[in-house]
């Protein structure tokens, strides 16, 4: 009786636990970073700024004149964020590739 019950506790855990996941992946991150907070990077911004709103970047790279240009990506996913700082760590723009 009490292994008939847990099993059942088992398989809904399980198929709620998946449909969560599913939806989470399909839903809430469609892309490496959340579009919600995304769309809240705007001009003018510090490196701080973004790095405290997406997280620590995977890729950082010096361009000419000073400026750095900071990547976020998502192994085995078909989507890039750059975003782009001048000389004195202001953004300048935000590249997405999906
Ligand atoms: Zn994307």
């Amino acid at each position: 009786m009490s292994q008939r019950k847990s099993r059942r506790r088992f398989w809904t855990t399980f198929v709620l636990g998946s449909a969560l996941l599913g939806a989470l992946a399909v839903y809430g991150f469609p892309h490496c970073v959340a579009s919600e907070k995304l769309s809240r990077i705007h001009q003018g911004m510090t490196r701080d700024e973004v790095v405290r709103l997406l997280g620590p970047p995977v890729s950082a790279r010096r361009c000419s004149g000073r400026r750095t240009e900071i990547g976020y990506g998502k192994p085995a996913r078909y989507c890039s964020v750059d975003v782009f700082l001048d000389s004195t760590g202001q953004v300048t723009g935000v590249f997405h590739d999906h």
